[in-house]
């Protein structure tokens, strides 16, 4: 199977996940680009818990809250 080519994220938007988003914010989960770039990197599909990773505590327990009540899945 060829290996998918990601074209780089224009400048000034987010260089993981191509969407324009405050660093301290998580990725775009459903960002194509995003999606395509974590299974590049780590051999799966990113969940919103590898999306909110890098964000601080406060941030990720509010993005979960927020997940849950919508019923999104985070893992
Ligand atoms: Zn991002």
């Amino acid at each position: 199977m060829a290996k998918m080519t990601l074209m780089p994220p224009k400048p000034g938007v987010c260089q993981e996940c191509a969407v324009d988003h405050h660093p301290a914010l998580p990725h775009n989960k459903d960002s194509l680009y995003y999606q395509y770039y974590f299974h590049g990197k780590h051999g799966r599909w990113p969940t919103w818990k590898d999306a909110l990773a890098h964000c601080n505590e406060e941030v990720q327990k509010k993005w979960e809250n927020v997940l849950k009540e919508k019923g999104v899945d985070i893992e």
